[in-house]
């Protein structure tokens, strides 16, 4: 099998190239085509030396996963979905506005934390994607999208780690792939701009401040452990205390004055204003504006048997947040029409037996040769 150059930062690729007996300054050349150009064919890399397309084309190829569909929301969101081998699927989701591009990036087939609100949660975890799977996903939205909207320049500015799986549990995978994100002869996207989301590994969060010290968001949901507990269930080997000091010490090494939490709305559950004092007390105890809230309005599906908060109930939850001084945003849902929404990736449980029957049917298409669509709003996600 020949190595998949999607799966090198440039560290990588600079070894690799000098293990085929190559200068080290090959390696930027060709992470500039791979990157920069989105070349997939050797013959097009036209500044490389002929002996060295030959040479890579016997040991090397750049490809990123099959798309199995692609949908196109009425707010302008696109939802790829991507074969991962034995059944598996993950999605990313770009998410254009009027400042900014962001590709929201899936770091695992399911996930192992198995929060009660979270689709993917409910999945349980198949497997970690590997560095390659990762970039492919930001490689194949970028080169896609120039071509589609004719664009010279970079269609995504800002990626965040918020598709499937817990990135922090697939930290091996992740550094290398942050690197490309980050490197100038790749993606050049900014340490601000490059978000990771975490359900909270304490441990790695603080090594994630010394690999790779890019934005950090916190899925918080909840002001005590006695009802975190029962959402995220890392919460009981990881409770809140540990996890608001990993978030404070990692403030020192973030590229922003900041740390993001976000808390999902929960009817009934973790959205009273009981709740909300209870989480400006928690957050008040350490000084200064050190963290911004973000509220996300429950996406719901049907296993998890729970509500969204009303609009007014999460805009009071607001209110005594942002009146105490912390800073409170309630995130818009986009892509609602397509599935695209936070938590709702892959759609749920019983669903995946239709995933493999959709992908099953686009390898028919492909071996048809039609290239998979931008289609319109084509019923549930996956
Ligand atoms: N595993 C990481 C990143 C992926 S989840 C994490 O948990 O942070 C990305 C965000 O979507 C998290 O804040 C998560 O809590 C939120 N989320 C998950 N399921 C959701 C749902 N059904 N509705 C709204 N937000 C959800
Ligand atoms: Fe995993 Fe994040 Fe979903 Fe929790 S919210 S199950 S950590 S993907």
């Amino acid at each position: 099998m020949t190595a998949n150059l999607l799966d090198f930062d440039l560290e990588g690729l600079a070894v690799f190239c000098e293990r085929l007996g190559e200068k080290r300054f090959r390696a930027v050349q060709l992470f500039r085509w791979i990157h920069q150009k989105g070349a997939s064919q050797f013959d097009d890399m036209s500044d490389l030396a002929k002996s060295l397309r030959e040479k890579l084309k016997g040991v090397a190829h750049i490809k990123a996963m099959p798309v199995v569909s692609q949908h196109l929301s009425a707010d302008g969101t696109i939802k790829w979905l991507f074969d991962v081998g034995d059944g598996n699927a993950v999605e990313a989701v770009f998410i254009p506005e009027s400042d900014r591009g962001t590709l929201c990036v899936s770091s695992q087939a399911g996930c192992a934390v198995g929060c009660r609100f979270c689709s993917t949660g409910h999945q349980g975890f198949s497997r970690n994607l590997t560095t390659g799977e990762i970039i492919a996903q930001l490689w194949f939205a970028e080169h896609f999208l120039r071509q589609h909207l004719k664009r010279d320049e970079r269609v995504i500015s800002n990626v965040v780690m918020m598709g499937m799986g817990e990135p922090l549990q697939n930290y091996n995978a992740l550094i290398p792939a942050l690197r490309v994100m980050l490197d100038d002869h790749a993606y050049g996207l900014s340490r601000r701009r490059v978000t990771v989301s975490t359900s909270g590994i304490v441990p790695m969060i603080d090594r994630l401040a010394q690999d790779c010290p890019v934005a950090l968001a916190v899925s918080l949901h909840a002001p005590n452990d006695a009802l975190r507990d029962t959402l995220v269930p890392l919460n009981l080997k990881y409770p809140l205390a540990q996890l608001i000091a990993a978030c404070h010490r990692y403030l020192a090494h973030a590229p922003r004055d900041f740390i993001t939490f976000e808390y999902c709305m929960l009817d009934g559950v973790n959205d009273t204003d009981a709740c909300a004092r209870q989480l400006v007390e928690r957050i008040q105890a350490h000084p200064g504006a050190w963290c911004k809230l973000n509220l996300i309005p429950f996406n719901p599906f049907p296993a998890s048997g729970l509500l969204r908060s009303k609009p007014e109930r999460v805009e009071a939850f607001a209110r005594i947040l942002n009146d105490a001084g912390i800073i409170t945003t309630i995130r818009k849902t986009r892509g609602d029409d397509i599935d695209a929404a936070c938590g709702q990736l892959a759609g749920d449980v019983k669903d995946r037996t239709r995933v493999m029957v959709r992908m099953e049917r686009n390898r028919s298409l492909r071996a048809l040769a039609v290239e998979a669509p931008v289609t319109g709003t084509e019923g549930a996600g996956a």
